[in-house]
C-alpha cells in the first residue's frame, strides 16, 4: 500500500522524522538519562510497554497534577492519556491525595477491614445496582475472579469473547479471529495451550453468530465491554445489548460487563446509563483515583448460586487471592474517589468538554477532507484514521494505522499534547480545562493540515 489512512507513506515518514528530531531537541536531560534506556531494567524500561510509546525514548516525568504532566526537561503536556484511564479523574485528585495522607500514617496493608470499608459496600451497591462486591487490585484480577465464579456456578468450562476485546492479561480471553478462524492471539509469550479449546469468539454486533455460539449451552459466561474501547472504538448497534442479554439468559450463560474503560459514560458507568443487567460486573483502573484497586460485583442470583456452590465444594484454595488486595489504602482512596471525585457534577463537566472535543476534531477532519472519523463514549474520545462507524473488532483491526498514528502522536507531543499510545484515545478528566481542549483541537488541526496538504 502506498498510502495509509488516506496519507502517502512518504508524507508519514517525513512527519515522523521531523517530529522525532523536535522531540529530542526539547529533551536534552531526558535523553542523557534515558535515551539509551533506564539502567538496570530489562529492555531499558521498568515495564515492557513503555518501549511501545512512539516517542524516540519514553517521556521522563517529573510530576503530574490535574490534567498536566511535566517532564524533567520542564516541558508541560496537556495530558489526555491520563495513564490510559488509571488517572481519568485527574492526577492526584485532591480528595484522594488527602485520603492517602490520612491513611499513610495508619498502616498500609493489614488483611483486615478498616472503617472506610463499611462505607464502600453500600456506595458500590447504590451506584452500580449490584448487591454484592469484592475488592481486588487490578481489573485483570477482578475479571479472572469473576470468570472463576461464572464457571463455578454454571459448571461449564467455556467462555465467549468478542473479537478485538481486551480485559487485561486474562489468559483465556487471548483469542482472535484471523481470516474468520479462532486462534491464540498473535504475540503471546510462553503460551503453550490452545486457548480456542475453551474460548469461543464472535464479532461484536453479530447477533446471529452469538446465538449460534451459545446454542450448545456450554458457555459459562460472555465477557465484554459495553463498547469495545480496546480496538479503536466500536459502539454497540441499536438492540445489540438487548439481544446479548436475551440470548445469554436463554442459554443459561452469564453476562460479565467490564466497565473499566466505559466508566467514562457516567458515575454508574454505561451499565447504569443504559440499563444493562449484568450478572457480574468489573471496574478497575480509576476506581480509587489512581491507587491500584478494582471491584467486582455479583447479582443476587449469582451470589446465592455461588454461596450454594461453596457449601458443596471441597474446602481449599479458591484460586482468587493476592495478598495486598482490599487493603486500607485502597479503602481510603476508593471511598474518597466514589464520594467526592466521581460525582454527577464532575461527569457533567467531563461530558461537556468531551462533546466539544468530538465536534472540534470532526470539524478538522471534514475541513481537511480526511477519510477519518471520531467516536466517543462519554468522556472518552477517539479519532480513527479510517471511515466509520466501525462495527466490530475485525473492522477495527483493519482501520488501525500504527505508523500514521505514531507520527501523529509525536507531532502532538511536540505541540504540548499527550494522547494515549497504541491508539488515538483522549480522556477528559474533571480537571481538564476548555483551554486544554482547544489546544488539542488546534494541535490536531495543524498536524491534519500538514498530512492533508
Ligand atoms: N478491562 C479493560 C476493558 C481494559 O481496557 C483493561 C486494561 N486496558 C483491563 C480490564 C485490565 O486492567 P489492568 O491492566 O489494570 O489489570
Amino acid at each position: 500500500k502506498t498510502s495509509i489512512g488516506g496519507i502517502s507513506r512518504e508524507r508519514i515518514a517525513m512527519l515522523r522524522d521531523t517530529e522525532a528530531e523536535v522531540f529530542r531537541k526539547a529533551r536534552p536531560k531526558s535523553e542523557a538519562k534515558a535515551g539509551n534506556g533506564l539502567p538496570g531494567f530489562f529492555g531499558g524500561v521498568p515495564m515492557h510497554w513503555m518501549n511501545d510509546w512512539p516517542t524516540p525514548f519514553p517521556i521522563l516525568v517529573d510530576s503530574a497534577r490535574g490534567a498536566t504532566i511535566t517532564d524533567i526537561d520542564g516541558n508541560r503536556l496537556d495530558d489526555f492519556c491520563l495513564g490510559d484511564t488509571g488517572s481519568m479523574f485527574g492526577h492526584s485528585p485532591p480528595p484522594v491525595a488527602r485520603a492517602i495522607r490520612r491513611q499513610s500514617g495508619r498502616g498500609l496493608t493489614y488483611m483486615l477491614p478498616s472503617e472506610d470499608a463499611l462505607a464502600i459496600g453500600p456506595l458500590l451497591q447504590q451506584r452500580f445496582g449490584l448487591p454484592f462486591w469484592q475488592i481486588a487490585t487490578t481489573a485483570t484480577d477482578a475479571n479472572r475472579f469473576a470468570l472463576r465464579v461464572a464457571r463455578a456456578v454454571t459448571g461449564r468450562e467455556k467462555i465467549l469473547v468478542f473479537n478485538g476485546c481486551y480485559h487485561g492479561s486474562v489468559d483465556e480471553t487471548m483469542v482472535r479471529l484471523v481470516d474468520g478462524k479462532p486462534v491464540n492471539r498473535p504475540g503471546l509469550a510462553g503460551e503453550f495451550r490452545d486457548l480456542t479449546r475453551a474460548t469461543k469468539i464472535v464479532e461484536f454486533n453479530d447477533v446471529a453468530a452469538l446465538e449460534a455460539a451459545l446454542a450448545d449451552r456450554d458457555v459459562a459466561c460472555v465477557i465484554t465491554e459495553p463498547v469495545l474501547t480496546n480496538s479503536c472504538m466500536v459502539l454497540p448497534e441499536p438492540g445489540f445489548h438487548d439481544a446479548l442479554r436475551r440470548l445469554t439468559r436463554a442459554a443459561g450463560t452469564l453476562l460479565l460487563i467490564d466497565e473499566t474503560h466505559t466508566i467514562s459514560t457516567g458515575p454508574g458507568g454505561y451499565t447504569k446509563k443504559h440499563g444493562l443487567e449484568p450478572d457480574l460486573f468489573v471496574l478497575g483502573k480509576p476506581v480509587a483515583g489512581g491507587v491500584p484497586a478494582s471491584v467486582w460485583g455479583l447479582s443476587d442470583e449469582i451470589a446465592s448460586r455461588y454461596a450454594a456452590y461453596n457449601r458443596t465444594k471441597e474446602p481449599g484454595y479458591s484460586g482468587m487471592g493476592t495478598t495486598l488486595s482490599a487493603n486500607p489504602l485502597q479503602f481510603a482512596t476508593m471511598r474518597a474517589a466514589l464520594e467526592q471525585v466521581m460525582t454527577e457534577a464532575a461527569y457533567a463537566r467531563m461530558d461537556r468538554l468531551a462533546r466539544r472535543l468530538d465536534a472540534g476534531l470532526t470539524a478538522v477532519i471534514d475541513r481537511c477532507r480526511l477519510p477519518w472519523h471520531v467516536a466517543r463514549v462519554g468522556a472518552r474520545v477517539e479519532f480513527i484514521c479510517a471511515p466509520g462507524p466501525l462495527r466490530n473488532g475485525g473492522e477495527a483491526e483493519a482501520a488501525h494505522a500504527p505508523e500514521l498514528e505514531a507520527a501523529i502522536h509525536v507531532a502532538l507531543v511536540n505541540q504540548g499534547v499527550l494522547i494515549a499510545p497504541f491508539h488515538n484515545m483522549m480522556l477528559i478528566s474533571p480537571a481538564t480545562t476548555a483551554a486544554q481542549v482547544n489546544r488539542l483541537i488546534t494541535a490536531f488541526a495543524a498536524v491534519a493540515a500538514r498530512l492533508a496538504a
